[in-house]
């Protein structure tokens, strides 16, 4: 039997359980229907987060990665990038930086770079912990349990780990040497450790389907995910996926809006990704349940070469010009950033 959008939606809006089908319905949405789901999904975040808006200040640290993700221009077969590493110091130095502007939450992000060491990633942790109220959010990769374990124990609270995409034959393909089943298992080992973690998935991926995005939902759920990043492709010019069409706003937006469906208590960022396809990209999804901004501060002279895809939003404006940019956002949407 055809689902209609309206008996699932009124599913939604009753709290029911959504199955996958139920799921790939609400995707399918068309303009009309999208409109009544993006105030579904924005009724529901102010039921249960309000007008709060929570600020993360990012720092991406490293450009170095081990990997060769086919959409991503940090991947090691990149020979056009200039690398970067911040020396120990330096980044201590800048994540005071975010605490001094008044960030409560500094997220350390880099390619899988292994000269970071855990060790040398304590010290840092440490240092950012020192006040007692800053959380450190980790984004670094897979890593093993041992290095997971020492970095909670020095003091981190949270780890990003997207799983990019629930379909396992899409995942290795463009992920070589990777498996879903490894990213899954890293996500379980954080939680168990303590972590509150991330996940997240990258809409517009070249073979995706509904029904894979729709799993990615489930998989959100199942793992009982704090913060989901839900962000389209963008192709990297020097990246086998650079004749690939970008994500659509609109699947973008609908995935964000059935996920905060799906999760009501979860946060959900506005993610650069978005605010780089589209001029109004924080506000749209600000508007169809996103609860979270994660300003990019990385020192400006090394912004530049973070090009996970190009032209990516916020780069070439300086921290507090960029942190001012995004509470006008707030503000003007009658918001309140936290
Ligand atoms: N190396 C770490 C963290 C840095 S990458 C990791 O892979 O987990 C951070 C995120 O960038 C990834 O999770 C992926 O979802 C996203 N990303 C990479 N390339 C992208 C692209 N071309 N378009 C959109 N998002 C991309
Ligand atoms: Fe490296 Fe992460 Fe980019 Fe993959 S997505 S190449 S792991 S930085």
């Amino acid at each position: 039997m055809q689902m209609s959008f309206e008996s699932v939606f009124l599913k939604a809006k009753q709290g029911e359980e959504l199955s996958k089908e139920d799921i790939v319905c609400l995707l399918s949405a068309d303009e009309h229907e999208q409109k009544a789901l993006f105030e579904l999904a924005d009724e529901m975040r102010y039921k249960n987060h309000g007008d709060v808006v929570h600020l993360r200040g990012i720092i991406e640290f490293s450009n170095y990665c081990k990997r060769d993700c086919h959409y991503c221009g940090l991947r090691r077969s990149n020979d056009k990038i200039e690398r970067y590493r911040m020396e120990i110091d330096e980044l201590i130095e800048a994540a005071a930086g975010v605490k001094k502007m008044g960030f409560r939450t500094v997220v350390l992000q880099s390619g899988e770079d292994m000269w970071y060491s855990a060790e040398r990633l304590s010290k840092v942790i440490s240092a950012i912990k020192r006040d007692g109220n800053t959380a450190v959010t980790l984004s670094i990769g897979e890593r093993t349990e041992g290095e997971y374990r020492l970095l909670k124990k020095s003091g981190a609270d949270r780890f990003l780990l997207k799983h990019e995409t629930s379909d396992g034959e899409l995942f290795k393909r463009l992920r070589p040497g990777t498996d879903l089943k490894t990213r899954l298992e890293c996500l379980k080992t954080l939680k168990k450790l303590g972590y509150q973690i991330g996940s997240g998935n990258i809409i517009g991926l070249p073979g995706q389907t509904l029904g894979s995005i729709a799993e990615d939902i489930l998989i959100f759920k199942k793992l009982n995910a704090d913060m989901i990043g839900i962000g389209p492709f963008i192709p990297h010019p020097n990246t086998p996926l650079k004749y690939s069409n970008r994500g659509s706003l609109e699947l973008t937006l609908k995935t964000l809006a059935v996920t905060r469906l799906v999760l009501p208590k979860a946060n959900l960022p506005a993610t650069t990704a978005l605010a780089t396809l589209h001029p109004a990209g924080y506000e749209l999804a600000l508007s169809c349940g996103a609860n979270v901004i994660m300003p990019n501060l990385t020192p400006m002279k090394f912004k530049s070469r973070y090009q996970i895809y190009p032209k990516k939003a916020g780069s070439d404006l300086e921290a507090l010009k960029l942190t001012e940019k995004i509470l006008n956002i707030i503000n003007s949407m009658g918001r309140k950033a936290a």
